[in-house]
This record gives structure tokens, sequence and C-alpha cells, in this order.
């Protein structure tokens, strides 16, 4: 029933069909049309594919295949800007694994990759589908949650420091205290601070101050001050 038909091939690949059903008439240079179309639609299918795979590629550690620090960044100051507009909240988690060196040390710097890959699988499946998880840097992850205050943020936190404190990860038991634990800092904008940048540097002290502490532990940050 149909009068033309095109395939939109694009390489050895058939993406589609583009097809036309006129019964009074049809003319060669309508085929020839449509098949130019077909074939500049199944180019720019392909083009959309590729593009979409590279930026996704682009914010993807790796290793753990959770966001990378440059898509962290990003998404915090969407969630910023977004606060900013509705009067509303954003916090962040930064954490670090605990004497990670020593993991390293005793069971080879491959188990240490198995061990960071298996966390970030673990927290992935921990977090809300809105939060954003991802790793901040070696053994420093980072989860920014839009829309939460810092009571709701330190209660994910605790969720997330109690879940790996609790997961029997392989080679774990010869870490000091018997397992592996994180060390964390939270903080929540507008009242930790009164940016992006802020917020993060507010957080890592707070980290800093649970190492301090004692590590296994997660610590809200102190106000910096916001403009007296
Ligand atoms: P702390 O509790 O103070 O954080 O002690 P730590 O041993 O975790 O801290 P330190 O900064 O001394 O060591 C961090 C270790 O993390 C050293 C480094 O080799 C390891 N590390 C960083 N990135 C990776 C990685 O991608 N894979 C592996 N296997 N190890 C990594
Ligand atoms: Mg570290
Ligand atoms: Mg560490």
């Amino acid at each position: 029933t149909w009068d033309i038909v095109a395939p939109m091939v694009v390489g050895e690949q058939t993406l589609g069909v583009l097809a036309i059903s006129r019964p009074e008439r049809h003319h060669d240079t309508e085929r020839n049309v449509l098949e130019m179309i077909a074939r500049i639609g199944a180019l720019t299918t392909q083009n959309v594919a590729a593009y979409r795979k590279k930026v996704s590629e682009a914010e993807t550690d790796k290793l753990t295949e959770i966001y990378n620090k440059g898509a962290l960044l990003k998404r915090l100051d969407f969630a910023i800007i977004e606060a900013r507009k509705n009067s509303g909240k954003a916090s962040v988690f930064i954490f670090d694994l605990d004497k990670f060196k020593i993991f390293n040390d005793t069971n080879g710097h491959m188990a240490g990759d198995r061990l960071l890959k298996k966390l970030a699988d673990l927290v992935k499946e921990t977090v809300r589908s809105d939060d954003i998880f991802g790793r901040f840097g070696g053994e420093e992850f980072l989860l920014v949650m839009p829309g939460r205050s810092a009571g709701q943020a330190m209660t994910a936190a605790s969720m997330i420091r109690k879940r790996i404190e609790e997961f029997p990860f392989e080679g774990g038991s010869t870490q000091p205290g018997g397992k592996v634990t994180i060390s964390g800092g939270v903080a929540c904008f507008p009242d930790d601070a009164p940016d992006g940048v802020d917020l993060l540097r507010v957080a890592d002290d707070a980290l800093y101050k649970a190492k301090q502490g004692g590590r296994n532990r997660v610590f809200r940050a102190e106000e910096i001050g916001l403009n007296p």
C-alpha cells in the first residue's frame, strides 16, 4: 500500500523507513527527494545518539560509573540557582574513606579499586532519584541533594555512613576497627554558606573535623557567617 519507501540507512545500519502512500501519482523526483530526506534523517539520528553518548561519557567517572567532579560541580550550580529562585535549600554531603591507604597497602591497589566501585554501587542504590551522587576525587565522594534542608541531609548522610559501616566489603576486616568506614561533612545552602564554592569548603571543613574527631562519623558544617 506504500507508493514510495525510503529506508533511513547510515553505514551498515537501517535506523527506520520513510514511506509515502498516495495512490494518484508518484514520480521519480519525489522518490529521490524522499530518499535524500531519509539519508539526512538517518545521519542526524546517528549524530544525536553519538553526541549524547559523548556527553554522558564526559560526565562519568570511568572506574565507578557515577558522576565525575565536573558533572557534580555543574549540578551543584543548578541546585543552588534553583534554591535561590524558590527561596529553597540545597545540601551537600562530602565523604572520604577512612584509612584507605591501609586498605591498599594490605589488599593491593586492584582490590582498592574494586572497593571504590562496590561502595559507589551501594551508595547509588541508597540515594533518592533526584540526588546527584559522584566521585569528587580519588577516594572522596560527593552527594548533592537539591531542595533538602540540613536536617534532611544529615539523616541521609548518617544512613549512608551506617550502611557502609555494616556492609561486609571484601578485605574490610583488616581495616582499623575491622571494617570499612567513611567520615563526612554536611552543609546546607543558604544556612551554612552563601554559594556553592563556600558550601563545599565548609562541608570539607566538617569532614576534616569528623576525621579529627575519631573517623566513622558525619559532622554538620559550621556557619561561615553570611553578610553581617
Ligand atoms: P584518612 O582516614 O585520613 O582519609 O586516611 P587515608 O589513608 O584514607 O588518606 P590518605 O590521603 O593518606 O590516603 C588516601 C589513599 O587513597 C591513598 C591513595 O593511594 C588512595 N587512592 C586514591 N585514589 C585511588 C584509586 O582510584 N584507587 C585506589 N586503589 N586507591 C586510591
Ligand atoms: Mg582523601
Ligand atoms: Mg581517606
